[in-house]
C-alpha cells in the first residue's frame, strides 16, 4: 500500500530550524520559528499559567472527557475577551489549537457551501492556503501589500475583494498580521467590512497574536468591527498570546443572525470534532479559562503580554534605528510603526539566502524575520548582514 509514496516537501521553516542548529559557527542568529523568546533565547511558561495549572492540579479530581465542544466556560471566557459587549447568537467550539480553529471552520463553510471560495491575502501564514487546499476548496488571492512592500495597496485590495461573491470565505488576520506586521488602519477596517456586507462574504478572522500588538482590548477592535456582520467566523489561538504553544489550545467561534440556525450550526461543528478528534484537549482551555476570570491571575497575564509587547517593540525600534544609520536612508523606518511579532523586510530570496552563509543570521525565504530574535545582543549583527545584502 505505502511503497510508491514519495516524501512531502518539508516545511520551509522546519528546513530552516535544522540549517540553524546544525551550523556550528557562534553568534548565529534565529529569527525563524513564530515563537515568541525572550533576550535569551528562552520562552517561558507564564507565571500566570504556572499558578493555574498549579491550581487546577490540587483541584481537578477528574480527567474524564468534557463534551464533543470543550468547556462551555473557555467557550465564555474566551468570547468575551474576544468580543467585549458584543452579543450575537453563536456557536463554538474547543479546538486543537488555532491551526484547527482555522481548519474546523473552513471545513464547516464547505460543508455550508461547497462551491464557496476562500480568499486568502497574498501576504499570509502558509497554511491558510495548505488547509483550505487540503480540504479541496478553491481559493483566490486578493492583494495585501503594495509592491514596495512597506504598505497596504488598499485600492487594489478593495478591488479584489469586491469580487467575492456571497459565501465565498475571506481570511483576515484580526492583528499582528503574519508575515508582514502590517495590520489595516480603523478607516480601511472599517471599507473592509462595508465591501463584505456590499458582497455578502464571511470573513474567517484569524487571532493568534492578541495582546502583541496592544492590550487586548485594543488589538480586538479589527475583530469586533467584522462581528457587525451578518455572519462571521473566528479561530482563536492560545498559542502565543497565552504561551501555550504545545497545549494546544484554540477556539472556533461563529457568529450568526438568526438564532434559529446556532443548533444546525453547533451540531455540525461537534460532528467535525467527532470526525477529526472526538474531545478537544482540554488542560490548556481550562488554563485560560482560570487566567480570564480570576481577577488576580488575570492582571499578572496581561502584565506578562505587556512585557513581550515592550519587548517587541523595543526589539523593533533598535533594529529599525541601526538599519537608519548604516544604510543612511528612511528606507526601514516603516519596520518601527508595525505591530506584532513578525516584519517582512523586502529583500529577496537570494539575499535572505546570503544573509544565512553569510553571517549565520537566519530569515525565512520570504524574509519573514522574528523581531523577538532581534535582541541587544544581535540588532547589530542583524543589522549589519542586512546592509551588506544591500550593498
Ligand atoms: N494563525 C496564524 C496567523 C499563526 O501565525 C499561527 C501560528 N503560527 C496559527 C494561526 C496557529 O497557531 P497554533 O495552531 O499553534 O495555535
Amino acid at each position: 500500500m505505502f511503497a510508491h509514496l514519495r516524501p512531502q516537501a518539508d516545511d520551509p521553516i522546519l528546513v530552516l530550524m535544522r540549517a540553524f542548529q546544525a551550523d556550528p559557527r557562534p553568534g548565529k542568529v534565529d529569527l525563524g520559528i513564530g515563537v515568541w523568546r525572550d533576550a535569551e533565547g528562552r520562552t517561558p511558561v507564564f507565571g500566570a499559567v504556572k499558578t493555574a495549572e498549579e491550581r487546577l492540579w490540587r483541584t481537578q479530581d477528574t480527567k474524564s472527557y468534557v463534551s464533543f465542544a470543550g468547556d462551555p466556560a473557555f467557550h465564555a471566557a474566551v468570547g468575551d475577551l474576544l468580543l467585549g459587549s458584543v452579543t450575537r447568537p453563536r456557536a463554538v467550539t474547543a479546538t486543537t489549537g488555532g491551526t484547527s480553529a482555522v481548519q474546523t471552520l473552513l471545513a464547516l463553510s464547505q460543508v455550508a457551501r461547497p462551491a464557496a471560495q476562500v480568499w486568502i491575502p497574498a501576504e499570509t501564514w502558509p497554511n491558510h492556503r495548505v488547509l483550505a487546499e487540503h480540504l479541496g476548496l478553491a481559493t483566490r488571492a486578493f492583494t495585501y501589500l503594495a509592491p514596495e512592500g512597506t504598505g497596504i495597496d488598499r485600492e487594489v485590495l478593495l478591488r479584489d475583494l469586491a469580487q467575492a461573491q456571497a459565501g465565498d470565505v475571506v481570511i483576515l488576520h484580526a492583528c499582528c498580521h503574519n508575515p508582514t506586521g502590517i495590520d489595516p488602519d480603523p478607516e480601511l477596517q472599517a471599507e473592509i467590512v462595508d465591501s463584505l456586507a456590499r458582497t455578502g462574504a464571511v470573513p474567517l478572522v484569524d487571532c493568534a497574536y492578541l495582546g502583541f500588538g496592544a492590550v487586548p482590548e485594543a488589538d480586538a477592535a479589527f475583530l469586533r468591527r467584522l462581528a457587525s456582520l451578518p455572519e462571521a467566523m473566528l479561530a482563536f489561538s492560545g498559542s502565543k498570546s497565552f504561551g501555550l504553544y504545545r497545549e494546544r489550545v484554540g477556539l472556533a467561534l461563529v457568529l450568526l443572525e438568526q438564532p434559529g440556525v446556532v443548533e444546525a450550526v453547533q451540531s455540525q461543528l461537534t460532528r467535525l470534532n467527532r470526525v477529526n478528534y472526538s474531545f478537544p484537549p482540554d488542560h490548556g482551555a481550562r488554563v485560560v479559562t482560570e487566567i480570564l476570570a480570576d481577577p488576580a491571575l488575570r492582571t499578572a497575564w496581561e502584565a506578562e503580554l505587556a512585557a513581550i509587547r515592550t519587548a517587541l517593540s523595543a526589539n523593533r525600534q533598535a533594529l529599525a534605528k541601526a538599519l537608519r544609520a548604516r544604510l543612511q536612508s528612511d528606507r526601514f523606518d516603516g519596520l518601527a510603526a508595525q505591530s506584532g511579532m513578525f516584519a517582512m523586510l523586502p529583500l529577496g530570496k537570494e539575499r535572505v539566502m546570503r544573509m544565512r552563509e553569510d553571517f549565520a543570521v537566519y530569515a525565512v525565504g520570504t524574509g519573514r524575520v522574528n523581531l523577538a530574535g532581534v535582541t541587544p545582543r544581535t540588532t547589530d549583527r542583524v543589522a549589519e548582514a542586512i546592509a551588506a545584502v544591500l550593498r
